[in-house]
């Protein structure tokens, strides 16, 4: 952690939980933070935005959505688009994360894309990025994270990207209950800062938030936000409880101040 990027803790419910369930949950997370919480964001299924985002209202917990499509409007079945989102209350999307890039088709093309129409929008972009376990083990770990962030990134001024946020998910330790050791996750941190720093310069990357993601868990979280590249975290499984999201939640707090 450093002092100078406020945490953010971002809970990713993928396609879990019912409207009830939801409504329960945020309410909850909404009721349990601390005076002194970092930023604190929820990503929930398209179908429960709009109630969750009425529970919300009124609260410190900002709402997301778990992907959007970069055109405005059209013909685009089963598709829902960043204008869409930021009309429903979003403020803020996750792009590119490992299971969309590994079940449904997205590229590095079509990354940038969203985040171009997450940016026009309004969004606050959490552009997710990290190898494989086959990657790591062939030692391309950060010739991957390079062709991502370059495939994303480029062609934007700093000034653009200003509310980006970056999250390392090591595809291994996503839903594995595998976690990147703090140092892995910060070795990869810090490859990720100073290519930032390559692309759009000192300050765009001394300012960049990046998140750490894969399996962080209450008992862990202490470990890799003491990591001095960690700015906070993309929570799956553990999200989806109130006191185990707050427990992370409340570490933060604790390191921000
Ligand atoms: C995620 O969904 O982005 C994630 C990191 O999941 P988990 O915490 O369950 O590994």
């Amino acid at each position: 952690m450093n002092s100078l990027r406020r945490p953010l803790i971002a809970g990713n419910w993928k396609m879990y939980l019912d409207l009830a369930s939801s409504v329960s949950l945020a309410k909850s997370v909404a009721a349990g933070l601390p005076a002194d919480a970092p930023e604190v964001m929820v990503a929930t299924p398209f179908t429960a935005l709009a109630v969750v985002g009425e529970a919300l209202k009124g609260t410190k917990v900002k709402l997301a959505a778990q992907d959007c499509y970069w055109e405005k409007e059209g013909a685009f079945t089963g598709q829902v688009s960043a204008f869409q989102l930021k009309d429903a209350g979003c403020q803020g999307v996750l792009i590119g994360h490992s299971e969309r890039r590994q079940f449904f088709g997205e590229t590095d093309e079509t990354v940038k894309k969203k985040l171009t129409a997450a940016l026009e929008n309004g969004l606050l972009p959490i552009v997710c990025v990290g190898e494989t376990l086959a990657e790591r083990e062939d030692g391309r770990t950060f010739k991957v994270l390079e062709t991502q962030l370059t495939g994303a990134l480029s062609g934007f001024g700093p000034s653009q990207l200003a509310t980006l946020v970056i999250a390392y998910e090591p595809v291994w330790a996503i839903g594995t209950g595998k976690t990147a050791t703090p140092a892995q996750a910060q070795e990869a941190h810090l490859f990720i800062r100073k290519t930032c720093q390559r692309l759009h310069g000192d300050g765009f990357a001394a300012g960049l938030r990046i998140l750490y993601g894969g399996s962080v868990k209450p008992d862990n979280v202490d470990s890799l936000m003491s990591e001095p590249d960690l700015d906070g975290a993309l929570v799956g499984g553990a999200s989806l409880k109130a006191d185990s999201f707050l427990r992370i939640v409340k570490f933060s707090a604790a390191v921000a101040k």
